[in-house]
């Protein structure tokens, strides 16, 4: 191995051949009300308990630790380019936000333990919600802004919350999204109800409050004013919440959280990936609804002691250059999106993004989904600073896979997010054998062995078997934890994500991941985005279906043009890939279908080719670009 690569390597060796060592010294990247006494119990695989016998707070560690040497400096940033509002709270305003919301939950009975779900839409006092229940030991459960009623419905069912937070309405490209109205259907259709509606009224949308179960938040905040409410100190296994998967393959999974896992796992990424000091700002585009966002939103630069931007409203509104102009106003040092966020920019000009001051912005880091090789490339000429993948999950909640450029500084190679982070012990197991793939460039499903690393999942919430059944024994002959996603690995350790399990295409006998065919269509000059499924074939057993985004849909209107660009697309997989991998039909669309985190739905775009019921849509986007594709293909 290159000098290049060797310090990084001993450190992620050190992680796990002498596990307690490294994470006792992690540990000490914050503030424990009772140091651990074991670092990790693992007499219970797949069980891991992380820090037992430590006692700490996650509110505590983002908020009230930093007020000795900042409490004047920005925490929480809030705009929305929606309402146009802007406003900065700092450490000690915060801290007295929280306060507030903490005695307004206490004073509805909320205890350590107790649940309080949080449907808001991305604004401050979201995060002083979040914040409130961690620190009184309570677990929030956040469901993101919006969603339907019935799956709202059924998230109060399974967290039984005492209270919920909820706000009058969101915005999204300008159009007010009632969610009160939604909540309160949700509530009619829950067996469980709650014992009070804390309501934040924004003045977007009438929000009629239910005597006796209602309130209006302005107004009990007034009542508590001058709250103080002292961090709850809690195990350091005491759950911190609880937050759903995307649901991009099937049913969602509850993943439950601990606290000093957590907390320990999230500072030390700050600074062992992201190289982030007290006093920068960080900017995540995520939305608190996802992992992304409770993690690189709200908690990692707050204990951090950075600055954190918390948006409302989308990348291209008024236009493409105002997330820029965020970075140059709040002179942004760290910045974090979604690959599905830059291929919006993509249809954008570039000159929207070079016309703001940017120099503060070290890196652009970029997680949820594929990064494919074209897109790094066109953001990283547009801002001409270093672009970094990361691939992680909800469950584990911090990255799997990156460059840690804080341990050494590591060359990117786009198409990889790089190499296993330290603390997971990283290994491509064959499916079928469940045997190790030892040698570069084999295929197999990325798997960790045990224990998970601090701040993964403790368990799925109320259904310790499903977690064992679903994410340990899927591989047959060993206990191991799987990711579901298909990968190789390089002579160096740089990995690359194929797909998911559930999306490898067997083509006449030969395994394909949808992803190496979707790199080589995205790579074609006149192609936005692309979506790769295998669809059922008699012949072959399975064939290959491109749904394609142009660029420039006017150049597509007849029937000729689509068919040379069709056979263009053909040609070009042919050459890089084989024939094996070659689509039997490239379909042109506007739209692809998404979840709402932007993950492209392919289990709905394969349903929809094989002309079955595509289930369960509840996290879908826009119904519009799935009925679409069912219209074309008639
Ligand atoms: P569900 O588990 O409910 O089906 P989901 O897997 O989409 O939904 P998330 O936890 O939000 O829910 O997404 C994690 C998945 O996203 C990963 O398992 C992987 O498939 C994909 N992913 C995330 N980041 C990357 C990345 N950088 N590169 C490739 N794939 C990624
Ligand atoms: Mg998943």
């Amino acid at each position: 191995m290159s000098d290049e690569h060797a310090n990084f390597a001993e450190f992620h060796r050190r992680s796990i051949e002498d596990r307690d060592a490294f994470w006792a010294e992690q540990a000490r990247l914050i503030e424990w009300q009772t140091p651990p006494q074991q670092i990790c119990d693992w007499s219970n695989p797949p069980f891991a308990r992380w820090f037992v016998g430590g006692t700490t707070n996650l509110c505590h560690n983002a908020v009230d630790r930093h007020l000795a040497e900042r409490a004047q400096q920005p925490a929480l940033i809030a705009v929305s380019s929606e309402t146009g509002s802007e406003r900065v709270y700092t450490y000690a305003e915060l801290h007295q936000e929280v306060q507030r919301m903490a005695a307004v939950l206490q004073s509805f009975g909320v205890q350590k333990g107790d649940r309080v779900l949080i449907y808001m839409p991305m604004i401050a006092e979201a995060a002083f919600a979040m914040l409130a229940c961690v620190r009184i030991g309570a677990l929030h459960s956040v469901v993101f802004g919006g969603f339907a009623s019935s799956s709202l419905a059924t998230r109060i069912e399974d967290a039984e919350p005492r209270v919920i937070v909820s706000a009058d309405a969101g915005s999204r490209g300008g159009k007010v999204v009632p969610y009160k109205p939604l909540l309160d259907e949700a509530l009619a259709l829950s067996s469980h109800k709650p014992e009070a509606v804390v309501l934040v009224d924004r003045g977007l949308a009438p929000a009629a409050l239910q005597s006796g179960r209602d309130h209006d938040w302005a107004a009990l905040r007034e009542q508590h004013l001058d709250a103080q409410v002292p961090c709850v100190w809690v195990e350091a296994t005491h759950p911190s919440y609880t937050l759903y998967t995307s649901g991009t393959t099937g049913r969602p999974k509850g993943v439950q959280r601990d606290t000093g896992g957590y907390a320990v796992a999230l500072a030390a990424s700050m600074r062992h990936i992201f190289m982030a000091e007290p006093g920068q700002t960080y900017f995540c585009t995520s939305d608190i609804g996802w992992v992304v966002g409770h993690s690189y939103i709200i908690y990692a630069p707050l204990l951090a002691g950075m600055a954190t931007v918390m948006y409302e409203g989308l990348p291209i509104r008024p236009d493409a250059g105002i997330w820029w102009s965020l970075v140059e106003k709040y002179r942004v040092t760290h910045m974090f999106s979604a690959p599905t966020a830059v291929r919006v920019l993509k249809k954008q000009d570039p000159e929207y993004l070079r016309k703001h001051d940017i120099s503060s912005l070290k890196a652009l880091w970029l997680a949820g989904e594929p990064l494919d090789e074209p897109t790094a490339n066109w953001i990283s000429d547009a801002l001409r600073i270093p672009i970094i993948d990361n691939y992680w999950q909800t469950e584990t909640g911090w990255p799997i896979l990156t460059l840690c450029n804080g341990v050494q500084p590591q060359p990117s190679r786009f198409g990889s997010p790089g190499k296993a982070v330290y603390g997971y012990n990283v290994k491509l197991i064959d499916e079928a054998t469940g045997e190790e793939l030892t040698e570069p460039n084999q295929k197999g499903v990325v798997a960790i062995e045990g224990p998970l690393p601090p701040g993964c999942l403790q368990t799925v919430w109320r259904d310790d078997a499903r977690f064992v059944e679903t994410y340990w024994k899927s591989i047959p002959n060993r206990l191991i934890y799987s990711t579901f996603d298909w990968g190789i690995r390089d002579a160096d350790g740089y990995y690359f994500i194929l797909g998911r399990t559930d999306d490898v295409i067997n083509v006449a006998g030969h395994r394909l991941g949808t992803r190496e065919i979707e790199e080589c269509i995205a790579g074609h000059p006149r192609i936005a985005e692309v979506a790769v499924v295998g669809v059922a074939d008699t012949l072959k057993g399975q064939s290959a279906m491109a749904f394609a985004v142009p660029r420039d849909a006017a150049g597509l209107q007849d029937e000729a043009a689509r068919q040379a660009l069709e056979a263009e697309i053909m040609k070009r997989v042919d050459a890089q890939l084989g024939a094996v991998a070659r689509p039997s039909r490239v379909l042109f669309v506007n739209l692809l279908p998404k979840t709402r985190s932007g993950k492209l739905l392919r289990r709905a775009l394969q349903a929809v080719a094989e002309r079955r019921d595509p289930g369960d849509l509840t996290t879908m986007e826009d119904p519009a670009a799935l009925r679409e594709i069912q219209a074309q293909l008639g």
